[in-house]
């Protein structure tokens, strides 16, 4: 076959849930002969209210390693996976796996090793009942020494594999390390690792299966049934990502993007629908002015006030440096002529709150200087803003009507996003005030 013709597939926790989505997902990737690499989750949620099998395996390694018993929670495991097989009736048995993954996991083989089981267990289920090869990719996604993905490697070893193979199945979410331990990426990582096989083996398309139709413009969670994006840009949604819109892993841009696939979000419940293209560039205007909505809780702001700032020369890097020294990124630095904000998120401030006070005033000698907390960012972004005029005005005075507090504003230069600043209390007001605005009132 033409290897220009690969597409990969990726499908998610709940797409690969219990036995029943095992079939549709085996009739997708059936109906198109092009679909020869399939990257597979472990079994997610059937269910609002049932556990991952990731947490299962979590929570199973971490009585492990606390040297209690843990036969109970792993038989729970076991049964997931043999519920599946049983229901397809396929001829398989897991039994040597699950002693193996039981004896690591007494000699304590690690959590991402134990996270990663999901994954490896699942691929070889679903690899059998598609009759694809199945491909350990322990021996393919490396990292480096420090942790980071170590994509040069990676594909050097990959893509030659990929090419030598008809059709498999690849398990997400985990690789390893240069002493062949087992690491994982962060949660949700699956989603990297199908970016990555569609990197390596030069695919047409990287279609990622899961539960929605498509990106939204906004959270389902929070506002009723929002629309579906058609199409939307790789910049566009790296800063929908990195807010918390979570459909897709926000470091699962980078290895499509740098070869310049494209992204397909596809429904696996709703095959037919066209789901959202995630592209480079597009010349399609955006049905709305703004291209989507992603917010998040959990964020602090030290608020720096000093007269004449606007005339202290290297005041704003002496501030940056004083978060450095303790090892704490920022998000935003909006600033006024005398005041500076500082928005930084509040887990990695936890604990060292007066250390990076004092050394701000070590450096600065600012005249006042306050931390807030519970503060929500909710990044409103569209390629379409920057021609719009008034979109600003239009956000505030939804927000007003709202009976929301703005306490922060900061719009990038690209005028791709403004991002505004809430009470945490006011987060889902806000973000439904936005998509009445933009969305229903555009429609
Ligand atoms: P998978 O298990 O297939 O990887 P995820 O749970 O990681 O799926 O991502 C899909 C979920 O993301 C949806 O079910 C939805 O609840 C949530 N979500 C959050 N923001 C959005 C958005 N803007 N558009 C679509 N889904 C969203
Ligand atoms: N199973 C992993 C998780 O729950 C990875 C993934 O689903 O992408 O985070
Ligand atoms: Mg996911």
């Amino acid at each position: 076959m033409d290897n220009k013709d690969i597409k990969v597939v990726k499908f998610g926790g709940s797409s690969l849930a219990d036995a029943g989505q095992f079939k549709k997902v085996a009739d997708i990737v059936l109906a198109d002969p092009a679909r020869r690499f399939v990257v597979a989750s472990a079994p997610g949620k059937r269910h609002s209210g049932d556990t991952k099998v990731t947490d299962m395996l979590y929570n199973c390694y971490e009585l492990a390693a606390k040297g209690e018993k843990f036969d109970n929670e792993f038989t729970a495991i076991e049964q997931r996976f043999n519920d599946i097989i049983t229901a397809l009736d396929i001829d398989l048995s897991l039994a040597d796996e699950f002693d193996a993954i039981k004896y690591a996991f007494a000699h304590r083989a690690g959590r991402d090793y134990a996270a990663s089981r999901g994954e490896y267990l699942n691929s070889i289920v679903l690899a059998k009942y598609l009759g694809f090869e199945f491909i350990d990719p322990a021996g393919y996604i490396r990292f480096d020494e420090t942790g980071a993905f170590d994509l040069e490697t990676t594909r050097s070893l990959l893509a030659p594999k990929l090419l030598a193979t008809e059709k498999a199945v690849i398990p997400g979410f985990y690789g390893s390390m240069p002493n062949d331990t087992i690491k994982t990426f962060s949660r949700g990582g699956s989603d990297v690792t199908g970016s990555i096989v569609a990197n390596a083996c030069s695919a047409v398309i990287y279609e990622n299966w899961t539960d929605v139709s498509g990106f939204l413009i906004c959270d389902p969670r929070i506002v009723d049934d929002p629309k579906p994006i058609t199409t939307i840009t790789y910049r566009e949604l790296r800063e929908l990502a990195y807010m918390g819109a979570t459909v897709l892993h926000e470091d699962a841009i980078f290895p499509v993007r740098k070869a310049g696939i494209p992204i397909n979000i596809k429904n696996t419940n709703h095959p037919e629908d066209r789901g959202t293209f995630i592209v480079s560039d597009t010349a399609e205007t955006s049905r709305y002015t703004i291209t989507g909505i992603a917010g998040k809780k959990g964020f602090s702001v030290i608020n720096i006030e000093k007269d004449m700032m606007n005339a202290a020369v290297g005041f704003g890097r002496n501030v940056l440096r004083a978060l450095e020294k303790n090892d704490v990124c920022f998000e935003h630095m909006p600033s006024g002529i005398d005041t500076m904000s500082v928005i930084v998120n509040t887990e990695s401030l936890i604990g060292k709150e007066k250390a990076v006070l004092d050394e701000i005033t070590f450096r600065c000698h600012p005249d006042k200087m306050e931390i807030e907390n519970n503060l929500a960012l909710i990044a409103v972004v569209g390629r379409g803003m920057r021609k719009a005029r008034g979109t600003a005005g239009r956000l505030f005075s939804a927000l007003a009507h709202a009976r929301v507090n703005v306490k922060m504003i900061d719009q990038g230069s690209s005028e791709l996003n403004i991002i505004i600043g809430v009470e945490e209390e006011d987060f889902e007001t806000a973000t439904k005030a936005i998509y009445d605005m933009f969305v229903l009132t555009e429609d």
